[in-house]
């Protein structure tokens, strides 16, 4: 299961009500942050998933209303008694970014280690996920973010019984060591179902839609998109500023064959975001529009 919440929903700039867009990431009691705008950690504070279990920042791009709020986070998750490495990844120029917001947060006592990256690197984040990226196209480094839980295969307990395999060996099978028992060794494969599905999201934010970014997100069962505009009108200020409206955010949804799509990063002057909602859901229909604190857990299927 994978808890996660939008503590903002807003782009460019933080308004009354209306926090920049960031999502907190909560798996096996681990937390993972997509961005941190100014502010960030007020309405997570709000939230009450505590500050200590952060392991890791996945920063899409160098932008202020992404990357500002940093030195308020790292001082909670101190504050919150944090002494493990926090990992921080991001695209080229990452950490003289990071370095120079430290110079207001030195005194931290946990590590803290920057990875750059490009594009097509995989990672492990915080609770057992498995982490990668793809560059995304916004006029300057930039990337999205897809984070997967695997589930394991299921455990056949007739397979193991006709066997003869006593149960204390069953559960190292299920997670996939090879066992020797009475002189003979067993893998696996002897005792597991075919293959489950697990629970996979993307986050994309902050670039136009690309057939790299459709690929990269294929088959999530949840696409977290920005929509900074809501018109196809804003079509050449989408295309100047290196956005998309709400339509093209649906579009990409349905070109990945995600599952769901969850609006974000909404331009300040679009006081209402369901405007954006019904436009993405005339080409995607199972689109909602985030509001600030809006939680959604993903289960199994
Ligand atoms: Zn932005
Ligand atoms: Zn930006």
């Amino acid at each position: 299961m994978i808890d996660l919440c939008f503590l903002g929903t807003c782009g460019m700039m933080p308004m009354p009500g209306r926090w920049l867009s960031c999502v907190l990431l909560r798996c096996n009691a681990q937390l993972t942050l997509f961005d941190c705008g100014e502010g960030t950690q007020i309405p997570w504070k709000a939230l009450g998933w505590g500050f200590r279990q952060l392991g890791a920042i996945c920063l899409t791009h160098m932008h202020a209303d992404h990357v500002a709020g940093l030195p308020g986070v790292l001082f909670m998750v101190a504050h919150a008694g944090r002494t493990e490495p926090l990992h921080i990844y991001g695209p080229v120029g990452t950490a003289y970014v990071v370095e120079g917001l430290r110079r207001i947060a030195a005194d931290l006592p946990f590590p803290v280690h920057i990875y750059e990256m490009r594009g097509g690197e995989q990672f492990m984040l915080p609770g057992n996920l498995y982490g990668s990226c793809a560059a995304a196209a916004h006029g300057i480094p930039c990337l999205a973010y897809r984070a997967e839980l695997k589930r394991n295969a299921e455990f056949q307990v007739e397979k193991a019984r006709a066997l003869g395999l006593p149960v204390e060996y069953w559960s190292r099978l299920q997670h996939g060591e090879t066992i020797e028992y009475n002189g003979q060794t067993f893998v696996p494969a002897q005792v597991l179902g075919e293959a489950r599905r697990g629970i996979s999201l993307a986050f994309i934010t902050d670039t136009r839609p690309t057939p790299t970014l459709s690929a990269f997100a294929y088959d999530v069962d949840l696409l977290i998109c920005e929509s900074m505009y809501d018109d196809p009108a804003d079509l050449p200020l989408a295309r100047e500023h290196a956005h998309m409206y709400a339509e093209e955010a649906a579009g990409l949804a349905k070109a990945a064959e995600a599952h769901r799509l969850i609006l974000t990063h909404f331009s300040p002057k679009i006081a209402d975001p369901s405007r954006a909602e019904r436009a993405a859901r005339r080409i995607f229909a199972n689109t909602s529009a985030a509001r600030d604190g809006l939680i959604v857990t993903l289960n199994f299927s």
